[in-house]
């Protein structure tokens, strides 16, 4: 028993016990995006004892982060970490039994088969659309259940995804919503907000993980600045006609679809991301003395941060993805990027 000390409390609880626990022990979890809701999901999962966490974030720790992305500190973002090995390092203080992989790249369709598939379960902790019907292409291809998870300004939602047996991201979203919506980067977002709906994440994820019924059934909304909720029951909400969970044709994972974007705007922040579809690995030593002639560089074993001019700071990392900070002007960031990084 002495290897499931630590888990004493979660064991007592009669959903869980001993043959609960140890099927978490043995649990693999891939978790998209290590931001606000993901650094809560991975802290409640890493805790609980879940074997095998796979956390995949594209972004770098930065001070406004701090205010809700729980794993992280000032030292963090000082360091330019990215936020996958950031995650990880806290992480693995808190629970060294369990295996924590930080994987730094952006999902695309280029390698969202290869980061998902094999896991019990995958855990939405990203900010946008886009990634969610990826996430939910791979879902349905492989059977592997998912939950999702957004929030925004005071608001913020859940759902339990089982391919085959509830309805389908896009049985729920036929359509990639415009963007006519409301995101963080306007509207803001609160700390106990991203808290609540990743702890309910979690908890949905472990149900996922015993085998429990306990699911819950609903597109669950929260708004906890008017203290109000709603369950909306979508277990009768397949859509007979789905392309993704009947028909089995997946966009999002095609590559001549218009769906694939190099380029895209960062949540939460003034940042344009440039995704090169040629992958190749950079020689970031050499990359930071030719940068050098034209600005301040700095960096670590991950990525270089440059800044040309005021207000402007491009992060390079090892695969050639750019992020470029100081702007939301797709056009000015694809000139700064042709200009200082090459095509
Ligand atoms: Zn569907």
């Amino acid at each position: 028993m002495s290897d499931l000390e630590r888990y004493s409390r979660q064991i007592l609880f009669q959903g869980i016990g001993e043959v609960g626990q140890r099927k978490l022990l043995k649990g693999r979890v891939a978790i998209v995006g290590a931001g606000a809701l993901g650094t809560v999901i991975a802290n409640h999962l890493v805790r609980s004892g879940v074997g095998y966490i796979r956390l995949i974030d594209r972004d770098l720790v930065e001070l406004s982060n701090l205010q809700r992305q729980t794993l992280f500190d000032e030292e963090d973002a000082k360091l330019n970490l990215p936020k996958a090995v950031a995650a990880k390092k806290r992480l693995s203080k808190t629970n060294s039994t369990v295996t924590v992989e930080a994987v730094i790249a952006d999902l695309n369709l280029e390698n969202a088969e290869d980061l998902l598939k094999g896991f019990d379960a995958i855990v939405d902790g990203t900010d946008n659309f886009m990634t969610r019907f990826l996430i939910n292409d791979v879902a349905v291809k492989f059977g592997i259940p998912w939950v999702h998870g957004a929030a925004v300004s005071s608001r913020g939602m859940f759902a339990v995804i089982k391919p085959g047996i509830t309805p389908c991201y896009r049985c729920l979203f036929p359509h990639v919503p415009s963007g006519t919506g409301e995101t963080c980067d306007t509207v803001g977002v609160l700390s106990p907000l991203t808290d609540i709906i990743g702890s309910f994440q979690a908890m949905e994820t472990m149900k996922l993980l015993v085998g429990s019924t306990k699911t819950t059934p609903n597109l669950e909304q929260i708004d906890i600045w008017d203290h109000t909720s709603m369950q909306m029951d979508i277990s009768k909400g397949r859509n007979p006609n789905c392309p993704a969970c009947v028909n089995h044709q997946f966009d999002f994972l095609d590559r001549s679809s218009e769906h694939q974007v190099v380029y895209s705007t960062l949540c939460g922040r003034d940042t344009v991301q440039i995704n090169p579809r040629n992958k190749r690995e950079l020689d970031l030593k050499r990359a930071a003395e030719h940068l050098k002639k034209s600005g301040s560089v700095s960096g670590n074993e991950f990525l270089l941060r440059f800044s040309p001019e005021e207000g402007i700071s491009i992060v390079v990392f090892k695969d050639a993805r750019v992020l470029i900070h100081g702007t939301n002007d797709i056009v000015k960031a694809k000139l700064l990027y042709s200009k200082y990084i090459g095509s």
